[in-house]
């Protein structure tokens, strides 16, 4: 049997340096209580790993203990959390993945300048959440590609993702918006790590009998990863561990 591995499988540049970040962060402050807001990374074998070291994961920041430290996941977090957490006296170490900061300052730019922000991307994520709160006002719509935008009212719109989008989707709603407003502008920002990961799925998938895609179920790079596979490949699985196999 032969078996193929992705050149660039394994963690990006973001998990990396946010797992980096975590275990220098509990060496440094060993003893204290260290929080992230979250899950540092949607991968629940690592969070565990984390977790074990030290690290108290937490949903709210009502849990987060005053004067404590405080770490921003990779996904990002809203201008009035980390706000709320400096005003509880916390030391915060911000993990946001540099291609996230990218789109927040965008939405945060475009909607000051009166541009209505469309946002190919999943509501519910972490990092959507986080995007959203970057808007001034309500100069933002988050948006999937079968949206009707029959009844959006805007000149001027902005056009980014959310950084782990499909491509394929992108493209097609970017297209789908052409000649509805008077003014369009697109920002590719769906991050390197993901268009890089994303073709060679598309790439192995058609190569091979069985595509086994590795990652945790909550991680919208995986799901989007498994989901672009199945369109290739026949038989596809999405485990976590090896276990599963
Ligand atoms: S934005 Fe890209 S590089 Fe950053 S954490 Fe997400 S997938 Fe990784």
């Amino acid at each position: 049997m032969e078996i193929k591995v992705a050149k660039n499988a394994g963690y990006c540049f973001g998990v990396k340096r946010a797992i980096e970040m975590v275990e220098e962060t509990l060496k440094k402050y060993e003893g204290n209580r260290v929080y992230s807001l979250g899950e540092i990374i949607h991968n629940p074998q690592v969070v565990e790993r984390l977790k074990r070291r030290g690290l108290i994961v937490v949903r709210d920041i009502e849990d987060v203990e005053e004067n404590s430290t405080v770490i921003i996941s990779a996904h990002g977090r809203s201008e009035e959390d980390i706000a709320r957490l400096k005003k509880k006296g916390c030391r915060i170490v911000n993990a946001t993945c540099p291609y996230v900061r990218l789109p927040q300052s965008i939405i945060k730019k475009m909607s000051s300048e009166g541009y209505l922000v469309i946002l190919l991307g999943d509501r519910e994520h972490p990092e959507v959440k986080g995007l959203v709160s970057f808007a001034k006002g309500e100069n933002i719509r988050v948006v999937n590609t079968n949206e009707d935008f029959g009844g959006l009212e805007a000149d001027k719109v902005a056009v980014l993702a959310q950084t782990t989008q499909n491509r394929e989707d992108f493209n097609k709603l970017v297209n789908s918006l052409l000649g509805r407003f008077t003014e369009i502008r697109v920002f590719d920002t769906i991050c390197d790590a993901t268009k890089i990961r994303q073709e060679e799925a598309i790439k192995l998938a058609q190569e091979v009998d069985l595509m086994i895609v590795i990652g945790g179920r909550n991680s919208a790079n995986t799901k989007r990863l498994y989901e672009l596979s199945t369109r290739y490949c026949k038989r596809v699985l999405h485990i976590e561990t090896e276990k599963e196999i």
